[in-house]
Order: C-alpha cells, then structure tokens, then sequence
C-alpha cells in the first residue's frame, strides 16, 4: 500500500473512537453501582485468580498541558500525608474481603507522579501494600516515573521496596515542543535518571512517547526516536495525543494551530514504525513495542495477551484492586471507579472504607463483545469457530451486523474476513481501533447517548 493510500485510509477511518482499555467503555460506567454491588463483586471472585494491585498517586509538582491523567498540581507536599493516610485504610478495607492465599502477581503505581511521594514514603506506602497482601516472589512490581525532580535516592528506595519495573514520561526530547506543552527535561536528565536505573538493576525499563503534540514535526520527532532507540530501552509505549479540551479544561493552553495536521501525524506515526522497527522493536499492536524476547511478545504469539487499563498485560486472569481517587479496579465481570475527586474520595474512605463513584456489571453479551474486540487488538486475528464454541453462539449469526460493518475495511484492505478467521492485515494496524469498533454495541445506541471519544487517527 503506498503512503498516499495510507493517508486517504487515515483520513477516512479519522473518528471519534474508544482506545478499548475497557469494554463496555469507562463513559458506560453507571452511578447505581455502589457500595454494595461492589462488596459482592469482591465476594465472588474467584479465589484462583490472582490479583494485580494499582495504586494512584494524583500528585504532581506542575501540569504538563497535554495531560489527560486525574491530577493535582501542587507544590504543598503535607496534601499526601492525609492522602496516604486514605489508601491505607482503604487497602485495609478491601483486604478483608479478598481470600488471604490469593497472591499479587503484579503490581503498579501510576498517577499523577508516584515520584512526587519522597523516599520515606515510598517505602511507607509499600510497607502498607505488603502488610494487607501477599506479593509473589516473581511478583512484576513497577512505577511509573517523571525524570524531572527524581533524585538517585527515589529509585534506591523504590528498588529497595522490590520494584524492578520502571516507565519514564519522555514524550518527546524537541526543545520547541518541550516549551509548549510546559514539560522541560533534557537529555542529560533523562540519561542519567536511566543509567542510575541500570545501575540499581531495574531488570525492565519503558519509555513513554507521545505523537500529536504541538510543533511537533517529523524531522524533530525523528531525532527524539533516534535518541531514544539509542537508550536502548526493553520497551516503548508511544501514545496518540488526544485533545479533548471539553473534558480537559487545561489543554485549551495548547494553541491549536501548532498541532500537526492529519498529514503530519501520518508521517509521524510512520517515523515511529519505521525507527523502532529498524531498532528491533515489535509492535505488539495500538501503541506498544517491545524487543523480540520481551514476555508481550510472547504472549502475542502464545495468544495470551489482554488488554487492561495499564494497556497490554499478561495478566489476564488477574483481578485489579485499584486504590486511590479515580482508579478502576477490575474483576472478571465487574469494574468499578473511585471517586474522582481527592476531597469526596477521602470523605468516602473514611465513612465507609469504600470510595465507589460509579461501576458497571458486564453482561455475557458484554463478555462476549468484549472478548471479540480483545482477540482483534491482541492476537491481531480471530478464529471465528474456536470464538463460537467457546461461547455457544454461532458467530456469523451474532456478530452479523459487527460482520457487515467489517466489509467496507476488508474492501480497503485493513482487515481479512475468511470462513474460519478474520485477520488484521499489516495495513489494517494502524487501525485497530476502528476495527474494534465494529463489534460494540453500545456504539450503535442514539447519537445523543453516545458519549464523546477522541479520534481514533
Ligand atoms: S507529570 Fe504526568 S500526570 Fe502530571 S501533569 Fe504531567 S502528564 Fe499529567
């Protein structure tokens, strides 16, 4: 396919579309979920599942102004002490209610800035993780880390606290672009923070990029993956910017205008593919790449990758207990979100021990819909009779409208629809959102019901 088809696909195939961390997606989440329905979720999970812990810290010391994260800007560090405080009763609470034997296969702080917490605290929160739950020995513990204000002494406390996982925001390394999107940190800042991290022995590093930033071009963008290819890190994420400044009021900071129109973010979206491709890296699918012997990978070849609210995971069968406001825990037929907002989710804490601001119950047809969307942006393929059996349906027959949707991009040569199996083609990658779109039906419901996503290009 030659570029110029490509360009015309995307442009096309540009709407507004779920990034599938989730299906149903959070906006169907519903606020008759309560307290109640949640405790009983925590009651019926199965006892052989393990559990992956989520931790989130809204922290941060300034507000970067594509940010799309729930967080607090804030210079006054004694906001965390009561916070802290919040989780470990929290924790406590959940605790009682999950069997003791289950184990913690993974766990992961994320914000906001984890970082923003100092040493001691780092090992203060940990100290409370490990009291409530027991973490396996090979446990994948990591944390998410802003360069910026990170001391040498932040990653000795976390690698003393067993994390051997980290994720660096550098998002891109172009002074021009550093300055409008209020996010300054040179190279040297990033080299050094990831050579004291190979030093300590975090056994995998992640780098975080995004594409559609403000003046960003091409050139300047190839230069921050050239950098970055360099670091050699285990994996990359690199994310699409999403401006939605309806729902996040600080983006409107960002001048329209210098945001790379729809032939720019192809050409950068091309850069990617082809600087990390020549780097080694594989693309495991929407936004993540990863060397060859990295377990993502494998998981894509085994068929055991899901998709989860940190991106890809190995963790399928794993149950997310996310603690702190706005995060989203996750069982087998359940999610449910916290309070968002850092006042009523310490007021809930502390008169009820759960802080539950909406959630939803899955449906077997939300199962069924949602496992379809996941093989497509996991697997990159689906075996339509193994999928039928699996769940006692005949899939021509249930998925006959997902099917018709599919035709226009099997004609544009995105997708393969075959007796036994339908294939994401190479081309059809870059669209795996659009894709995945064709089995949700919530997004057939009344246009004034609908809620309103970023574009999927
Ligand atoms: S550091 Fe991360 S969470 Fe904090 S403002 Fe920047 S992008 Fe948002």
């Amino acid at each position: 396919m030659t570029s110029t088809t490509t360009a015309a696909l995307l442009q096309k195939y540009s709407v507004p579309g779920p990034r599938y961390t989730s299906y149903p997606t959070a906006p169907y989440f519903h606020t008759e979920f309560g307290v109640t329905d949640w405790a009983d979720a925590l009651a019926a999970s199965s006892a052989d599942r393990g559990i992956s812990l989520y931790v989130h810290i809204p922290f941060c010391d300034s507000l970067c102004y594509y940010c799309g994260c729930n967080m607090v800007a804030t210079r006054d560090y004694q906001k965390t002490q009561p916070y802290l405080a919040t989780l470990d009763q929290e924790m406590a609470r959940t605790a009682l209610r999950v069997d003791p034997q289950r184990v913690v296969r993974q766990l992961h702080w994320g914000g906001g800035t984890p970082t923003y917490l100092n040493p001691d605290d780092i090992r203060r929160l940990m100290a409370m993780m490990r009291d409530h739950f027991t973490l396996a020995p090979d446990a994948e513990i990591s944390c998410e880390v802003d360069p910026r204000e990170l001391t040498r002494e932040h990653l000795v406390a976390l690698r003393e606290c067993g994390f051997n996982r980290l994720s660096f925001g550098v998002q891109d390394m172009d002074p021009d672009v550093q300055q409008a999107v209020n996010r300054i940190q040179s190279e040297f800042l990033i080299r050094q923070v990831l050579d004291w991290s190979r030093e300590l022995g975090f056994s995998s590093i992640n780098l975080d990029l995004i594409v559609g930033l403000p003046k960003q071009t091409v050139e300047s963008f190839s230069r921050t993956l050239e950098r970055v290819t360099f670091w050699a890190p285990d994996r990359l994420a690199v994310f699409g910017y999403a401006h939605v400044p309806w729902m996040k009021k600080h983006q409107n900071l960002i001048n329209e205008s210098d945001l790379p129109d729809a032939a720019t973010r192809f050409g950068l979206q091309q850069a990617v593919n082809e600087h990390l491709g020549a780097a080694g890296y594989i693309n495991i699918g929407l936004d993540h790449f990863a060397r060859p012997e990295d377990e993502l990978v494998r998981a894509q070849q085994n068929k055991t990758l899901w998709r989860n609210f940190q991106g890809y995971t190995t963790q399928k069968d794993s149950d997310i207990l996310a603690f702190g406001a706005s995060s989203i825990s996750q069982t087998a037929d359940v999610y449910m979100q916290n309070e968002k907002s850092l006042k009523r989710y310490q007021e809930s804490i502390a008169a009820t021990g759960f802080a539950v601001e909406r959630g939803l119950k899955l449906t077997r047809d939300d199962q069924i819909q949602r496992e379809a969307i996941t093989r497509v942006m996991c697997d990159l393929e689906l075996d339509v009779a193994a999928f039928g059996s699996e769940w006692g349906i005949t899939f021509s027959d249930y998925f006959v409208d997902a099917l018709a949707e599919l035709r226009p991009l099997a004609d544009d040569g995105l997708v393969q629809i075959e007796a036994e199996k339908i294939s994401v083609t190479p081309s059809g990658r870059l669209f795996l959102r659009n894709i995945g779109m064709c089995f949700d039906r919530y997004l057939k419901q009344v246009a004034s019901e609908k809620p309103r996503y970023s574009r999927t290009a």
